[in-house]
């Protein structure tokens, strides 16, 4: 059989999240990253979604190791169900992203023992012909690296989340010349982010929002509360260096911006004097001016710190007249309404919002620098990925540009699989690859089945009827109960309609089965009739034979 190589991406493309994409060469598979996107708001009950394990299950026989490229969720989240299923896959990460995994895999349980540390990214893991090293990269958040897979045939070359900042905060510079050498070496095959493909010029770097940053929270009136990501680990770096220019005192609020900060002064990211961080109950000893108050939510997720403190709902503190807010995050698209209302109640408490956008920057590269990381590395294929099908379809273009010959470039969607071969790359049969919705509760997944009445339930309420059949006698008698619906209607009638259904069906439906299914529609149509709208029917039936 000839030498072949898979690049099978099984999340994060056409969208920006769950991100997962499996690289076989012959029968060794490796995988990268495991992510999450979280649910729309019309997907009830639903927690989270991850990529689709079929096909890694079908073939799990050949999987060698799991690369993670960094620790945020779209690339870590969906690892506890992940290795719940394969728990001796051998997980790799950096220290700080092995932290948070391990963070993770702590809430939920699972064991943690397969965690194999990238002590430096010059470490190279040997297998059977093939070779797999790392790359620094530059993100929002430290210890984030770039995928190489050496095989016989050819290079592969997985970015991460990159973006290309000359003054990184925390002075972990760019490193061009190994990045130069994995061009020189050959790049047969590059997957690169493409999210901020439609943005023009070059991301702001990061030292620069801290210089912003700190020029907001000197004028800052009041207590200063700087919401961010947690996530966002250099910002979170710089608004503690701020506070400790500016002689404040900082305090932690949200779960993970307090994991997180806690895991990156461990392991030497974030540097602060032991004074600087007190305890959430020792803000009320300090002076409101004294204070900075690093918090998460800055998305208006209804539980998250921001938001509950403009709710008064933090019990050590309350926000008051002229405090500060200081948002230095972008609004992620789709949540500009939760983060509208989050400044509404701000306002009215005559606390004062600072939203510009020199206070926050993308750790996403934008074009130009897309395309400076596409010119060093040269590669033979490209797969644009990490993007909804419009930034992919924008970063192809920015390749052609830069001269990636166009017919090399493929425009994947999830499950889509390119083969190369010494004869060159070919599109593969695609797999399965669709979102898997998890409810958390852990009574399995939510199939299309479950979501489909969820959504019912919630837009047209419920109905449940219960129906007594006498079979000798041959009559009915119905009896329903409504939920979630405001009708007002003429109840003793939809009854007796119900009862009709029933009984009409009986004359021609003999089995058990057949009858109840096509009751189900019979009493949509009269529900209907009654109140305008399709709920979801719950039937109960039951035959009374003696
Ligand atoms: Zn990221
Ligand atoms: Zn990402």
């Amino acid at each position: 059989m000839k030498n072949k190589i898979r690049i099978i991406p099984l999340g994060g493309l056409g969208e920006v999240g769950k991100n997962m994409t499996v690289v076989e060469y012959n029968d060794q598979m490796f995988i990268i990253d495991a992510g999450i996107i979280f649910p729309d708001e019309d997907m009830y009950g639903v927690d989270v979604i991850t990529p689709d394990f079929e096909y890694v299950r079908q073939n799990k026989h050949k999987i060698k190791a799991l690369f993670v490229t960094h620790g945020h969720e779209d690339h870590i989240g969906a690892l506890p169900y992940f290795m719940k299923e394969f728990p001796k896959v051998p997980i790799y990460a950096t220290k700080l992203t092995a932290g948070m995994i391990t963070n993770k895999l702590k809430y939920h349980k699972v064991d943690r023992s397969v965690i194999r540390i990238i002590k430096s990214v010059n470490e190279v893991f040997t297998y059977n012909k093939v070779k797999v090293s790392f790359f620094g990269t530059i993100h929002s958040i430290p210890d984030s690296v770039g995928i190489v897979i050496e095989t016989p045939i050819g290079n592969i070359v997985h970015t991460g989340d990159f973006k290309i900042d000359y003054h990184p905060v925390d002075k972990k510079f760019i490193d061009f010349q190994r990045l130069g050498e994995i061009g020189k070496q050959g790049v047969k095959v590059l997957l690169s982010d493409s999210t901020n493909a439609e943005k023009e010029g070059v991301s702001v770097p990061e030292s620069i929002v801290a210089a912003n940053l700190e020029k907001e929270v000197f004028q800052a009136t009041g207590r200063t509360v700087v919401a961010t990501f947690a996530s966002s680990l250099h910002r979170v770096r710089s608004i503690i260096e701020i506070s400790e220019k500016l002689g404040k005192k900082v305090v932690v609020v949200g779960k993970s911006m307090e994991k997180n900060i806690k895991l990156a002064i461990q392991l030497g990211h974030i540097v602060a004097k032991e004074e600087t961080i007190i305890a959430q109950k020792e803000a009320n000893d300090y002076p409101r001016e004294q204070l900075l108050i690093l918090a998460t939510g800055a998305q208006g997720e209804v539980m998250a710190a921001v938001s509950r403190l403009s709710q008064d709902e933090n019990k050590f503190f309350k926000l008051e007249k002229d405090d500060t807010v200081i948002f230095s995050s972008g609004v992620i698209p789709g949540n500009e309404k939760s983060v509208g209302s989050l400044i509404n109640n701000l306002l009215k408490k005559q606390v004062k919002v600072v939203q510009k956008k020199e206070i926050h920057t993308s750790g996403h590269g934008y074009q130009e620098e897309q395309k400076l990381l596409l010119s060093i590395l040269r590669p033979e294929y490209f797969i644009p990925c990490h993007g909804e099908y419009r930034m992919l379809v924008k970063h192809k273009e920015l390749a052609t540009q830069v001269g990636i010959k166009e017919e090399n470039i493929f425009v994947f969607e999830n499950g889509d699989v390119l083969e190369i071969t010494s004869d060159g790359a070919a599109v593969g049969e695609s797999v399965q690859a669709g979102p898997v919705l998890v409810d958390n509760s852990g009574l399995g997944d939510v199939n299309i089945n479950i979501m489909r009445d969820r959504r019912r339930m919630a837009e047209q309420g419920l109905v449940v009827v219960f129906a007594k059949v006498y079979t000798k006698e041959k009559t009915v008698s119905v009896r329903f109960e409504l939920k979630g619906i405001a009708a007002r209607l003429d109840k003793p009638q939809l009854n007796k309609e119900l009862a009709e259904a029933v009984e009409s069906r009986l004359s021609s439906e003999k089995k058990e089965g057949t009858l109840r299914r096509a009751l189900i529609d019979d009493f949509v149509d009269v529900v209907y009739k009654h109140i305008k709208r399709r709920p979801l029917i719950v039937p109960y039936i039951e035959f009374i034979r003696d």
